[in-house]
């Protein structure tokens, strides 16, 4: 399995990990910004990265049927994970799905389906608050899946609150703030929301 260490080493050689002044999607504020999908970008360490992951699920003997993901951030982690699974065998039948917002509602699209009693696995590239993970896992349950574990390649401090088991390959705690309570807000820095534009 990869070294913490190590996972930090191919987040920082690509500037995926920012400092300034940001507003999460949460909406709270932070000094420092994980951009995951610098990471991703590149397809050897995005396999290196989502294998790992794949392989502390074979390793603890889960056999899922799905790999579920919210869009958008973690599609690219829920198939990388899936194809890694279904390289080690005996995942064959295995499906890689993602959910999407319609009306502020998370929910199943372009013919996804989750049957009764089949078993989820719930992937995200960055877990935060855990807010659009747990969400996802209500969604799976909801059409009778049975959530067996959930996995992020970072875990940004609420991994541990979730009802089934979680592996992370990464734990960054950066701190968030309300932004009454926000230093950055305080000194006038200009607030940035990642994704809208590239930090300088
Ligand atoms: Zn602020």
């Amino acid at each position: 399995m990869l070294s913490q260490p190590y996972v930090l080493k191919l987040f920082t050689e690509v500037a995926a990990i920012l400092d300034g002044h940001f507003l999460l999607s949460s909406g709270l504020h932070s000094e420092k910004y994980l951009q995951c999908a610098r990471v991703l970008q590149y397809p050897g360490p995005a396999e290196r990265l989502c294998a790992d992951l794949a392989e502390r699920f074979r390793q603890d003997g889960l056999v899922p049927d799905v790999i579920l993901a919210p869009a958008l951030g973690g599609i690219l982690v829920a198939y990388a994970v899936a194809s890694a699974m279904v390289r080690m065998g005996p995942y064959g039948h295995l499906r890689n799905l993602f959910a999407e917002r319609e009306g502020g509602v998370l929910g199943l699209r372009r013919g996804f389906e989750i049957f009764p009693g089949e078993r989820v696995i719930v992937v995200e590239d960055v877990i935060t608050t855990g807010g659009s993970t747990r969400e996802t896992i209500t969604l799976a349950r909801a059409h009778g899946g049975q959530v067996i574990a959930v996995g992020a390649l970072v875990d940004r401090g609420a991994c541990a609150a979730f009802d089934v088991p979680t592996h992370s390959l990464l734990r960054l705690d950066f701190r968030n703030f309300k932004p009454e309570e926000c230093p950055q807000c305080r000194a006038r820095n200009p607030l940035v929301k990642p994704g809208s534009r590239t930090p300088a």
